[in-house]
């Protein structure tokens, strides 16, 4: 790990030595005053860019003026340093849009700036390679507007992985439905639930549940002839108490419960939760 850290350190020295127009030199051999021809065409390190209107941001690894061969500066290069496997022939599609996203972010927030590029600099074969294209600031300004809190939640896209260990079950009709539809596995051992209380006794956690199916996908529940018995222990019996006290009749969620034979355990590894599946945004 610190050899690779190491190595990584030195590609990207060499590299910015390349740009001081310094050359190939033994890191134990550069002189202070290479050393400051380095310091010189350093002008940001670690920088953080916003846009004006505060939306967009990034933080750029490098920026360095560009030299000519006289050592005149013609510009500014911003370097993003990379650790990962070099490309092959050009960039990928992602980094070249993250480096053109600074290089761009840049230019906007600088409007008097020289002719500006961005490199991605890959420490592991000290290669360079140039992102250019167009400015990827209007995409960047959709992609933000796409994010903004709307009415309407994004549609879902259920799926075993995705929704497996999903937090937000018990305000998510679509898992469920996706379940009585087969697009979701019903669980073996451990598996969610969405149910009524028949019967529970907060004293000593027992409880008899009515498995609820989904009427359509909007959360809508109908009763079942399917019921089943249960253990509650430790948090889950304290969630179910607080929910029962509080003179709850509705569907509850119970997330993760332990399937052994008929009897299903509910403990401090499980969700109870009332089912409120939430099909628009609500803010109070
Ligand atoms: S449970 Fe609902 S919100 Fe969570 S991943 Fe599945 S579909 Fe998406």
């Amino acid at each position: 790990m610190i050899t690779k850290a190491h190595d990584g350190l030195v590609g990207a020295l060499n590299i910015l030595f390349s740009k001081a127009n310094i050359g190939k030199v033994g890191l134990s051999e550069v002189t202070v005053g290479q050393w400051k021809q380095v310091q010189d065409i350093v002008l940001a390190n670690e920088g953080t860019l916003v846009s004006e209107c505060g939306r967009l941001m990034g933080r750029l690894d490098l920026l360095i003026a560009d030299l000519d061969e006289n050592g005149e500066s013609k510009g500014w290069i911003v370097a993003d340093l990379k650790t990962g496997n070099p490309p092959k022939l050009k960039l990928n599609e992602k980094v070249s849009r993250q480096l053109r996203f600074y290089r761009d972010l840049l230019v906007e927030i600088n409007p008097d700036h020289p002719q500006v590029h961005a490199e991605g600099w890959y420490s592991s074969n000290q290669t360079v390679h140039r992102a250019d294209g167009p400015s990827v600031l209007d995409d960047a300004f959709a992609a933000w507007e796409g994010m903004r809190h709307s009415e309407e939640p994004l549609a879902a896209t259920p799926g075993e992985v995705q929704c497996g260990f999903c937090e937000w079950k018990a305000w998510c009709p679509v898992w469920w439905s996706a379940r009585r539809d087969g697009i979701l596995p019903p669980g073996s051992m451990f598996r969610d639930e969405v149910v009524s209380a028949i019967k529970f006794d907060p004293e000593s956690g027992a409880a008899l549940f009515e498995r609820m199916p989904p009427v359509g996908s909007d959360g809508e529940l109908a009763h079942s002839d399917h019921r089943f018995g249960a253990i509650l222990r430790d948090q889950a019996l304290d969630q179910m108490r607080e929910l029962m006290d509080s003179g709850y009749e509705g569907a509850i969620f119970l997330g993760s419960v332990r399937v052994d034979g008929k009897i299903v355990h509910i403990g401090d590894w499980c969700e109870v939760l009332p089912w409120t599946p939430l099909l628009k945004s609500v803010r109070e």
